[in-house]
């Protein structure tokens, strides 16, 4: 349920250096539908559960990393109105226009503090998911690989998680869910927000490397599904950085591991339902180790250092 005029992540565009091994491994090994190719070399995506024609973006380039994220809001009304208010907080906007995306309609563009391209738009055309919308059956056949449900969350990094932080709650509605406090017991070194229910849709974490991603997150059904996962990684030899494993934070259970361009990619489960009136968690320094790894406590260095 949208709190706050946001839907959810709906669309992310990611580079990768080798397309053809790249839309393999999306659709073999993680298990995503190749939904549509444009002229420009664009391959899309989506998850077998969802129902627009894309979530999962890719474009072959000499760097990985990521292009834009894109948020989806409930209708053209609300898409006028964040774009006038974000012009008001100070935000320039740019119109991308209905087709440059397949399926896409007209896209609202900007850039946030920490650097990071987010859109919003209210229209892509749903495709369904196959099931049909009148006595649906209840599970899809002949899914491959890892098959996730959605593209659920991102976590970026940047130097002024303060004002991307900051923009997120007071022009786009999202709610503090939880966040980490650095030695000093007051500065946010790390902060989860939802546009909804869920206990994150974005989380931004303070890094000098501005307009930097960690991690790209989809959503499995259940725990045995991320341990199914990670049999799959390592029947395909997936490079995987840490997991299978629980957060303190968020609750959820996860892996995560790279795609053939060294794009860091998560699936998890779990996360408890979170709503505007719940007070947030907090973390501090000390317990940092728990509230990443929850069973270990240990940060390992790569989790720490690498974004592409
Ligand atoms: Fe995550």
């Amino acid at each position: 349920m949208t709190m706050s005029g946001v839907l959810r992540p709906g669309h992310c565009q990611l580079r990768v250096l080798d397309l053809e091994e790249s839309v393999n491994f999306y659709t073999n090994v993680f298990g995503l539908v190749e939904t549509g190719r444009d002229d420009t070399g664009r391959v899309y995506f989506k998850c077998h559960d969802e129902r627009d024609h894309n979530s999962f973006i890719i474009r072959e380039s000499d760097r990985a990393g990521m292009d834009f994220y894109g948020f989806k809001v409930r209708d053209k009304a609300t898409l006028d109105r964040l774009e006038s208010d974000l012009r008001a907080y100070g935000v320039s906007t740019e119109r991308i226009p209905a087709g440059e995306m397949l399926e896409t309609g007209e896209r609202v563009r900007f850039e946030i503090p920490t650097g990071h391209i987010m859109e919003l738009y209210a229209e892509k055309t749903a495709i369904g998911d196959g099931l049909g919308y009148v006595n649906p059956d209840v599970f899809i056949e002949n899914r491959k690989g890892i098959s996730p449900i959605r593209l659920d969350h991102w976590q970026i990094h940047g130097a002024d998680l303060d004002g991307s932080r900051d923009l997120f709650i007071n022009v786009l509605g999202f709610s503090l869910v939880e966040k980490i406090l650095g030695e000093d017991g007051k500065t946010d070194m790390a902060v989860w927000l939802t546009c909804s229910t869920k206990a994150h849709d974005i989380a931004f974490v303070r890094d000098q490397r501005n307009n930097t991603v960690h991690h790209a997150s989809f959503l499995l059904e259940t725990w045995e599904k991320v341990l199914h996962a990670a049999d799959i990684m390592g029947k395909y030899r997936v490079s995987i950085d840490n997991g299978p494993l629980r957060h303190g934070i968020t609750r959820g259970t996860t892996i995560y591991s790279f795609d053939p361009s060294g794009n860091r990619l998560e699936t998890f489960c779990g996360g408890y339902d979170f709503y505007p009136d719940m007070q947030p968690y907090t973390w501090t320094w000390d317990e940092l180790g728990s509230a990443i790894f929850y069973h270990t406590r240990a940060l390992n260095e790569r989790f720490l250092t690498v974004v592409t």
